[in-house]
């Protein structure tokens, strides 16, 4: 697949804008328009409601090893600075960055490999005669701001560079909260912030991105069972929703990848387009991170090099970042066990979510047009659970009372989907639209419908055809969607 063609559709109908173009742009950031928010909308509602709402805690679901709760938090963006010193993010959240002193381009150092020279794209940077790289240096992904009037480094706070650590300082008030016992879930979607070295690849790299993030908390003795789980589910959640085929891969990392700490990791993993033949990028990371979080909010930042974990110390023997001091270990109250919990973490990106599912759902066929001709046409294949409008309702012409029951088939639709209604032009090309759209079906109101008072149903991948009673209409559509 042509990815100039998925970014030209994108923009032409509204799926994605290039954010603040109207001033030249801002690299790195994105705007989703009047289709594309509706598309990841379902997309995060299809994870919220899969993972959380619809999920029964009252039975053991395949490969699990027991049933489980799950439950949600909605946490700010800015938090205590502290949080981020304990987590590890104030002191180990950079990337290597190198720049040319001679152009001024700057590059992630371990993507070098893959950058072209600006001078003289046939190379890559450090490789023409003029380039003048500098060694890598260290740089912070996150971005700082400013709490308060006084405006002074003390006063500087983060925007998170991940959700999970709002659930980690929220763990005990959801204990104390609910009636949550351990082996239990927190779900948490939101935007997230990462001052990317190298922002590219359309939305896969930005700098203001969406996370749906689960902390599960487990026994530390039935850890991995629920790591091999949940690695399983989240790679089963794609595929559910149309990821499938060889284009999706999970892949684990090779033990020498792993902190010592943690048991097992694997990330989801798609092939986009942009990226090289055979070449995969991540979509989630399913990580096991044994207690590391929690023990670092309650004693202090942890040093991951430790082994077993110990608190970083600085020159006085004081922990370099305290923790909260906080008590967070769980008390089985059944069998009377204080432990801390260990976590398994689905983390995933709404965005490389949302550009996967438009990549695979690109789709170049042909279709014959009114009279007949084969003609091109370009289609988004999404699953009807996450397509941004599920139906179109037309009139076949903008007379003898078509567009009254038209409409009134439209809003009795709109009562139960996303529908949409369409008068002006040809049919055809009002086909042609809905299929770019991704629109799963299209009903279309005809002279027929006067006599016999039914309607033409389409299907947009099949192009199949069929009639249905105008009574029958929500329920034909909605019974489909199912
Ligand atoms: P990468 O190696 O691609 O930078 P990462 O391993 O740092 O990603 P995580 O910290 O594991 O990513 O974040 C979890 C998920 O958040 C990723 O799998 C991805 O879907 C999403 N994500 C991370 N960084 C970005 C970004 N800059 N733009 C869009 N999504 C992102």
């Amino acid at each position: 697949m042509d990815m100039e063609k998925l970014v030209s559709l994108c923009k032409r109908r509204g799926f994605l804008f290039q954010s603040s173009e109207i001033y030249g742009g801002l690299n790195g950031f994105w705007d989703y328009g009047p289709l594309g928010v509706e598309l990841k909308r379902n997309i995060k509602e299809a994870w919220w409601r899969d993972m959380v709402t619809s999920h029964d805690e009252l039975a053991t679901p395949a490969g699990a090893p027991s049933p489980y709760e799950m439950t949600g938090l909605d946490c700010t963006i800015i938090m205590h600075p502290q949080v981020w010193k304990c987590s590890g993010h104030y002191d180990l959240f950079h990337d290597m960055k190198v720049d040319c002193r001679e152009c001024k381009g700057r590059w992630r150092a371990d993507h070098l490999k893959d950058a072209e020279c600006p001078k003289k794209p046939s190379k890559r940077p450090g490789e023409h005669s003029a380039c003048q790289l500098t060694e890598p240096r260290e740089f912070n992904l996150m971005f700082k701001t400013i709490v308060g009037a006084m405006g002074t480094e003390e006063d500087a706070a983060y925007l998170r560079p991940e959700t999970a650590q709002g659930i980690f300082v929220n763990f005990k008030n959801v204990l104390d909260s609910t009636r949550v016992r351990v082996p239990f879930g927190i779900a948490q979607i939101g935007k997230s912030f990462r001052n990317e070295i190298t922002p590219r690849n359309f939305t896969f790299r930005s700098r203001e991105f969406e996370q749906m993030e689960i902390e599960f908390f487990c026994h530390p003795n039935t850890s991995r069972a629920w790591y091999q789980y949940w690695r399983d589910r989240r790679f089963r959640w794609y595929t559910e929703l149309g990821l499938a085929g060889d284009r999706l891969q999970l892949r684990d990392h090779d033990p020498d990848e792993l902190s010592h700490y943690s048991t097992g990791t694997a990330d989801i993993e798609y092939a986009f387009p942009f990226l090289p033949p055979g070449e995969f990028g991540e979509l989630e990371g399913i990580a096991h991170r044994g207690d590391f979080d929690l023990r670092s909010h309650m004693e202090g930042k942890l040093d991951p090099n430790t082994c077993p974990l110990e608190v970083e110390r600085d020159e006085h023997g004081q922990p370099r970042y305290r923790g909260s001091g906080r008590d967070l270990t769980y008390r089985d109250d059944i069998s009377g066990e204080k432990y801390i919990p260990h976590v398994i973490e689905p983390s995933a990106g709404a965005d490389r979510a949302t550009l996967a599912f438009l990549c695979e759902a690109y789709t170049e066929d042909e279709a014959p047009d009114e009279k007949g001709a084969m003609q091109k046409r370009t289609l988004m294949k999404f699953h009807p659970r996450i397509a941004p409008v599920k139906v179109a309702v037309f009139p076949l012409v903008k007379k003898d009372g078509m567009p009254e029951v038209a409409r009134d088939i439209y809003r009795a639709l709109k009562q139960h989907v996303v529908a949409f209604y369409d008068e002006k032009g040809a049919v055809g090309r009002r086909y042609r639209r809905q299929d770019e759209a991704g629109t799963p079906f299209c009903i279309t109101v005809d002279g027929d419908t006067l006599k016999d008072n039914t309607v033409t149903v389409r299907d947009r991948d099949s192009l199949k055809q069929w009639r249905v009673k105008v009574d029958d209409c929500v329920a034909e559509i909605t019974g489909r969607l199912q």
